[in-house]
């Protein structure tokens, strides 16, 4: 854990503190990138399958032109601590930032792993696309 690691995890505590105080809002994320700038969310819960927060930070980041992050964390509300991201969460941070690393575990033992090591073995799903048939798409003929 580096010291901006441990600023990162007071950023997203300081943003679960203040702004998830309600059911729809119970976990705040803080993303930065490799120059030091910080994002942060917090989750949108709804039945229908609202975002986690750490979807709404990148989010948050892309919104300024961001599209690299270089360490990510969640922190839960009501004194939580760190929460490990869900498995969609490693699956979108896995697609969008390959080497992001991702803070995690108890306050007492935080360490900082790759995103890959919380998704081993996982799906890419650019490597398992067909190409495309070569040459012009056949037009379709009438009562064939
Ligand atoms: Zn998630």
């Amino acid at each position: 854990m580096r010291d901006t690691d441990r600023a990162l995890v007071q950023a997203a505590t300081a943003v679960a503190k203040l702004r998830c105080r309600s059911e729809n809002h119970t976990v705040a994320a803080a993303a930065r990138t490799a120059d030091g700038r910080v994002f942060t969310g917090v989750n949108v819960y709804h039945f229908t399958g609202g975002p986690c927060a750490e979807v709404v930070a990148v989010g948050a980041a892309a919104t300024q032109g961001v599209t690299e992050l270089e360490t990510i964390v969640a922190v839960g509300d009501r004194g939580r601590g760190v929460i490990p991201p869900c498995g969609r969460c490693r699956q979108v941070l896995r697609d969008y930032f390959p080497s992001i690393r991702v803070i995690v575990g108890p306050a007492d033992a935080l360490r900082v792993v790759p995103i890959g090591d919380l998704l081993p073995d996982t799906y890419v799903w650019a490597d398992h696309q067909v190409d495309a048939p070569a040459g012009p798409v056949p037009t379709p003929r009438p009562h064939d």
